[in-house]
């Protein structure tokens, strides 16, 4: 799997400027133990609302409860992701 963003490089304050307009993420990362897959806790960086993902290297991510393959995440999120159409060439 890809290199893991260090996220406790990333502030756990909440309105943070992104340097986009906008404030950044804070995410909270929890290595799996067993049977318990790895998972991010991503919350907005203006609020308190938040997304749980949980995911393992080999097959699946689940975001919010919705299980798929990597490969079909890849397929819905990359075209949100690179809009312009310069992102990585999958499938
Ligand atoms: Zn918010």
């Amino acid at each position: 799997m890809a290199e893991r963003t260090n996220f406790k490089s990333y502030n756990k304050k909440i309105a943070i400027d992104d340097g986009e307009g906008g404030s950044k993420l804070r995410v909270y990362q929890r290595i799996g133990r067993g049977v318990e897959s790895d998972r991010l806790l991503v919350k907005c960086g203006d609020c308190h609302e938040k997304i749980q993902i949980c995911y393992d290297d080999t097959y699946g991510i689940e975001i919010e409860g919705v299980y798929a393959s990597i490969a079909e995440w890849r397929r819905v999120l990359l075209p949100l992701l690179y809009p312009k159409g310069d992102g990585p060439d999958f499938e």
